[in-house]
């Protein structure tokens, strides 16, 4: 094997190139990225980078220099066209790189609200790349005014950040509470009551019917016909995976880049990893849109490309920060049927258990409570469920639970 080539140059696509070189493989690797920048980290994009509290250069995930030093080729700002596989080659333009083993890492695409409602109009931001927040920031100023469209982590995180620069800030949530693809209610509670003390005005069970304005957005009419007016639009409505790539390709889809349970696509010399990748898991297929997936995986896959052979096993988790709480999830809660709510230390903290069967553990959010998280996401890691009641009591030493 000689050529390994990674489309896709972010967290997942630099960290697989990475994982070639330190395990061992000697031959010519390839990173092309369609973004005009070396691989960077996302998650402060729309937290202190925003806030103007981070350089550009701290996003960075590796220098210059790492690449050059480990003989990795970057290739920035390349949109791959196709891959023809038949003949194993990347078509980028005029370009092409021929490939004994290829990495799809092509992460995923925010939704956008249609053009036709005003989603094209100039002051209109998804949060996704640093192009997105460098466009963003310049209008992000005390007292404009925001509205952001989305009650996941993304809205809820840009509402804090607007909120803290000193925006009046409106979030619309379509669904009847924020949160509601990936939190125990009493999580969604918390957030909320968090948001309204900042001053954000929530609302929830609202969609948007259209914005407003003319050559840039100036307001929004939501669903029960109120219009309010802003200067800036945040949506932050989901993302879909990116696989229009492999799609042209004819490699197997099904709610992103379909894997066997060691990374490879339905063609055996491509392998796939991050957030365009659907695995499977317990049965079912999954996506996991985290940085923790991206990184595991990708170095999971990476080493398959060298031939470990080895089962990628997620042990998922993820975290949020708004205002002063940090939330952590470890787990994944899809199938639960019981949430059990637990008081953390000094009153300010609170984790939901999640439940399957009534006893299983499958995952757990924790809020200011570093504890609860540590502790359920060791026990999960150990396939092991504390008594559900055990965990409901504030008298009972979680760190005992472990060790029972
Ligand atoms: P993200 O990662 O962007 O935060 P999520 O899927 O977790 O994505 O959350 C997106 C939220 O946006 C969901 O709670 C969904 O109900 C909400 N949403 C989607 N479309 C609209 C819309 N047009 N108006 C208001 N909320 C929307």
């Amino acid at each position: 094997m000689d050529d390994i080539v990674v489309i896709g140059a972010g967290q997942a696509g630099a960290t697989l190139v990475a994982t070639l070189r330190r395990d061992g493989f000697a031959g010519k690797i390839t990173l092309i990225g369609e973004e005009p920048v070396l691989p960077y980290e996302r998650p402060p994009l729309s937290k202190a980078y925003l806030l103007g509290e981070m350089a550009r250069e701290r996003l960075y995930l590796r220098p210059a220099a790492f690449y050059a030093d480990n003989d990795v080729e970057v290739i920035t700002g390349l949109r791959v066209d196709t891959i023809d596989r038949g003949g194993k080659v990347v078509i980028a333009g005029d370009r092409q790189f021929p490939y004994d083993k290829l990495a799809l890492c092509t992460g995923s695409v925010p939704r956008r609200l249609p053009e036709a409602i005003g989603g094209a109009l100039p002051g209109v931001f998804t949060v996704r790349t640093l192009a997105d927040v460098d466009a963003m920031a310049p209008l992000m100023r005390p007292d404009a005014r925001a509205l952001v469209v989305g009650g996941g982590y993304i809205g809820l995180e840009a509402a804090a950040v607007a909120s803290k620069i000193g925006m009046r800030v409106t979030l619309v949530e379509m669904a009847d509470r924020i949160l509601s693809r990936v939190a125990a209610p009493e999580t969604s509670d918390y957030f909320r009551a968090l948001h309204r003390r900042h001053g954000v005005d929530i609302r929830e069970g609202t969609g948007l019917q259209e914005l407003t304005g003319e050559d840039r957005v100036t307001g929004a009419v939501l669903s029960h016909g109120e219009t309010l007016a802003a200067d800036v639009v945040i949506v932050g409505i989901g993302i879909s995976p990116a696989t229009a790539l492999a799609e042209a390709s004819e490699i197997v889809v099904e709610n992103g880049i379909r894997t066997d349970a060691q990374g490879r696509t339905s063609d055996p010399d491509i392998w796939a990893a991050g957030d365009c990748a659907s695995l499977p898991y317990r049965g079912r297929r999954i996506r996991l849109e985290s940085v923790q997936n991206a990184i595991d995986q990708a170095e999971c896959v990476a080493r398959n490309m060298l031939g470990a052979g080895q089962d990628y096993v997620p042990y998922p988790w993820f975290w949020s920060d708004q205002y002063d709480c940090k939330l952590q999830i470890a787990g994944l809660s899809a199938g639960h049927d019981r949430i059990v709510t637990r008081e953390g230390p000094e009153g300010s903290g609170q984790t939901a258990f999640w439940y399957y069967r009534g006893d299983t553990l499958l995952a757990v959010d924790a809020m200011n409570d570093a504890r609860s998280y540590m502790v359920g996401k060791r026990l999960l890691e150990a396939g092991r469920s504390p008594d559900p009641a055990a965990v409901a009591d504030p008298d009972t030493d979680l760190k005992a639970l472990l060790k029972g």
